[in-house]
């Protein structure tokens, strides 16, 4: 089986950095999915011999705000197609509201959550970390998308279960 895997956050936190990266490999193709969406972006990547789909949930304007900004319609829609979820949020940018209403909804779904906290290219991982723990999603796992730190890592462990 290969497993779908939505990238969800708030705007600007390098989802679709963080999709160009997963998507790279010389076999990424825009996925033949079932309801294919303009605001959904589907991608196929490898890891070692393991294939997986990724959506990115580009639509998101931000114009939008609290609630409606963070869970867009087509974020829930990603969600509900997907087998993983990674929630991004900005080490940078630090903890937002906009992050918090997105993990009170992951918290109640069934989707298998990671909490990825990109940007954190110079910065010290373990002081970078300590604020996302109060998300209650578990352990954050640190990455730079734009730089591939910790990608690789990252995907191992997710995928681990395929
Ligand atoms: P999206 O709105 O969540 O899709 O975010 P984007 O992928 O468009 O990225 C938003 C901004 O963050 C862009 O300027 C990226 O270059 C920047 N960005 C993404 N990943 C990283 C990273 O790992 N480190 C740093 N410093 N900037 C990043
Ligand atoms: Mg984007």
């Amino acid at each position: 089986m290969t497993p779908v895997i939505a990238l969800v956050g708030r705007p600007n936190v390098g989802k679709s950095t963080l999709f160009n990266r997963l998507t790279r490999s010389r076999d990424a193709l825009v996925a033949d999915f079932p309801g294919l969406t303009r605001d959904r972006k589907y991608g196929n990547g490898m890891l070692g011999n393991k294939s997986y789909t990724v959506i990115d949930t580009g639509g998101i304007s931000g114009d939008e705000v609290g609630i409606d900004a963070a869970m867009a319609e087509q974020s829930l829609a990603a969600i509900d197609e997907a087998d993983i979820v990674l929630f991004l949020v900005d080490a940078r940018a630090g903890l937002n509201v906009a992050d918090e209403a997105i993990a009170n909804h992951l918290r109640v779904n069934q989707k298998k959550t990671w909490l990825v906290v990109n940007k954190t290219d110079g910065l010290e991982e373990h002081s970078a970390m300590a604020e996302f723990w109060k998300l209650g999603l578990g352990d954050p796992w640190p990455i730079a998308a734009a730089h591939g730190r910790n990608v690789s890592t990252l995907m191992d462990t997710v995928l681990e279960p395929f």
